[in-house]
């Protein structure tokens, strides 16, 4: 069912909402959705929000561009809370507690049917047999978990690599020494002795080191009662060595039931979700998770929080859903997500506010975790909105520039001509919105012709892709006009700039004097006959070269990669200025690629039909396919003029 019309019209539009379970999603005028939420009574939520009258802190933010509003009614609560979840996934709503699809997960993984299994570090989950630890919230944290495990349970950590090296030698490496690994390479360890180290490391990783300090101390009695004193020692230092870690952990109390605990802070539109993990009675492992411009309440925030927590997550095997979930604030519609958490668990779940006692204690200490994350956060965004505001000022832009794209081309020796977007989002990369472009029809050399193609590109999609708050280029004055032009075009507007550094005029001692040796920064504007140059120290500055950079980089890793696919047939093609009857002689005279491609100036000049300066390009650009991207892109050149004058044609800013 679908509501529409003005902002003025939304308060009319709530008289016919139905008064069911559902969800309903409010939109700006370009029909983007801003904001989802569920509901019991359609009707009366929607109405509490364009009355503005539940105290939610964002709501005017949100009304002020929401105009339209469409509603889904589902069966029961349960169904508007898993459509929720879908929607948000589908829209990701500015307004709404989303969990980001790109976070990356630190985890352990442990293959128990590999030979000589071993511990091994991955961003990634998968269904493949393997067992999974996690998540971490840091490469340290995890790190020094592993460290911490190895003096217990001493499982090999090389590669598989070096493990078959060392084999060969015959010797193993310095972790035997160590005590750190007991040198399966060199067959120093039976396998049964093995394998009962990869067990022990997959039951402490999940918590249960009082069961395996049970199945220690059986095997040590057996041992003794069989009188192998060795085994029997050996087992009693492990069981000490493992005690002694788990000392390490805090203990937060007697109950081993499996629980995680959620604390949430909250200021203004700012969020901070702090959940740790406790198994066995210990917490085991804790995560963070920031959001802003959160239009919900706490307990409604929470509860989406949860669904896409143990949702997507618990599909790919990243998280297991605990017998108790522990929260600061009570979820919104409890009853049925506590149904939902049981189903995906099939074990029954409990889902609760402790009120006190020690489990009480662990939630505020989440909550208090969660807070000082949030403040910390408060705080770096105003240092951002400070050079956001710094940027504004300086450069004259008309909007504070939250929103930034930028567009690099990278070509080849004139060949192989790609570029790259990248957008930065409050100072941040948003990599998802990060694209990639083989150039289609511009000619590979003509830097300013690639960029213009680019950019249409860019903007035939403007319906579906809003212009940035700031378009900016790498490049100088003549890049500028491309944009400048190709927004004409379009009959769009948009703040554009372009960074490029300067051109090698100054002496050593000069440049030094100004700003400290490096090539200071040129800022173009259009409309301005001379470019901007920000302080060396200016944060403004600090971010657009992080942008500028950032967009270099990833066109470059986009052109090696292009490179590294192209086959014979293809590189043939690339050769500059070569065409079918030239490809064809130098194969006949030369006989292979490889020949082409070491042959020197003279020997490919020799080649019947082929020129010098032919030559020179075929020998130039085999020697650039060695060098790095950066080595190969055109140096810089003068400052040029706009595209359509007489000069344009040659002269370009060198992107770096
Ligand atoms: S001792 Fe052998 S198995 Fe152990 S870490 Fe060294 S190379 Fe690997």
């Amino acid at each position: 069912m679908v509501a529409r019309g003005g902002a003025a019209a939304l308060e009319e539009r709530t008289r016919d909402l139905p008064t069911g379970a559902g969800v309903y999603l409010f939109k700006d005028a370009r029909g983007k959705v801003l904001y989802v939420g569920k509901a019991q009574n359609l009707r009366s939520r929607v109405r509490q929000y364009v009355a503005g009258g539940d105290g939610r802190i964002r709501i005017p933010a949100l009304m002020e561009r929401a105009v339209d509003v469409d509603v889904l009614v589902t069966p029961t609560v349960k169904d508007a809370l898993l459509l929720e979840n879908e929607l948000i996934k589908r829209h990701r709503p500015r307004f709404n507690v989303r969990l980001r699809d790109d976070k990356q997960y630190l985890a352990l993984r442990l293959d128990a049917r590999e030979p000589w299994p071993r511990l091994r570090e991955v961003r990634r989950f998968a269904r493949d047999g393997a067992e999974y630890f996690g998540p971490y919230t840091s490469s340290i944290a995890m790190k020094e978990a592993v460290s911490n495990l190895r003096r217990v349970l001493p499982l090999r950590s090389c590669s598989d690599g070096t493990f078959r090296d060392y084999a060969r030698r015959g010797r193993p490496c310095i972790e035997y020494e160590m005590k750190r690994c007991l040198a399966p390479c060199c067959g120093r360890v039976e396998e049964s002795v093995y394998a009962d180290l990869v067990r022990g490391t997959a039951l402490f990783l999940r918590g249960r080191s009082d069961e395996l300090v049970g199945r220690l101390r059986e095997r040590m009695q057996r041992a003794a009662a069989n009188e192998d004193f060795e085994e029997a020692g050996r087992l009693r230092d492990r069981i000490g060595a493992v005690e002694r870690t788990v000392e390490r952990q805090q203990i937060v109390f007697d109950n081993p039931i499996e629980r995680d605990v959620f604390g949430l802070a909250r200021r203004g539109g700012e969020v901070g979700v702090q959940v740790l993990h406790v198994r066995e009675g210990r917490v085991v492992g804790a995560e963070d998770f920031p959001f802003s411009e959160v239009a919900q309440a706490e307990g409604e925030a929470l509860a989406s929080f949860l669904v896409q927590y143990y949702g997507a997550a618990a599909d790919e095997g990243v998280r297991r859903i605990p017998r108790e979930v522990c929260t600061s604030v009570a979820a919104q519609d409890a009853a049925a997500l506590g149904t939902w958490l049981a189903e995906r668990a099939q074990a029954r779940v409990v889902l609760r506010v402790p009120r006190r006692g020690p489990v009480r204690e662990l939630v505020d200490l989440a909550t208090r975790n969660a807070e000082l994350a949030l403040l910390r956060r408060i705080e770096a965004r105003d240092s951002l909105e400070r050079t956001l505001e710094e940027l504004r000022e300086r450069c004259g832009l008309a909007q504070l520039p939250r929103r930034i794209e930028c567009y690099d081309v990278s070509t080849l020796q004139g060949t192989l001509a790609v570029a790259s977007r990248v957008v930065f989002v409050d100072g941040r990369p948003d990599k998802a919105d990060y694209r990639r472009y083989r150039i289609r029809d511009a000619r590979a050399g003509d830097d300013y012709g690639c960029l213009r193609e680019v950019l249409q590109r860019r903007l035939a999609r403007v319906a579906t892709e809003p212009l940035p708050d700031l378009l900016m280029v790498d490049g100088g004055r003549g890049q500028l006009g491309v944009v400048g032009a190709a927004l004409a075009d379009a009959g769009l507007e948009v703040d554009t700039l372009g960074i490029a550094k300067e051109r090698d005029t100054l002496s050593p001692s000069a440049r030094v004097k100004r700003s400290g040796g490096l090539k200071a920064e040129r800022i173009f504007r259009p409309g301005r006959a001379n470019p901007l140059m920000l302080p060396p120290n200016s944060k403004a500055l600090l971010l657009l070269q992080r942008v500028r950079d950032e967009s270099h980089r990833f066109a470059i890793e986009f052109q090696r990669e292009v490179r590294s696919k192209l086959n014979f047939t293809s590189i043939l093609e690339e050769l500059p200025g070569i065409g079918p009857g030239k490809r064809r002689a130098l194969l006949r005279a030369l006989g292979s690629l490889r020949a082409i491609r070491e042959a020197d100036v003279d020997t490919l000049a020799a080649v019947r039909g082929v020129s010098r300066r032919d030559a020179e390009r075929i020998h130039g650009f085999f020697d650039a396919m060695a060098a790095s991207p950066e080595d190969v892109r055109s140096p810089p050149a003068a400052d040029a003029a706009a595209p359509g004058s007489a000069q344009a044609g040659d002269a370009q800013e060198g992107g770096n």
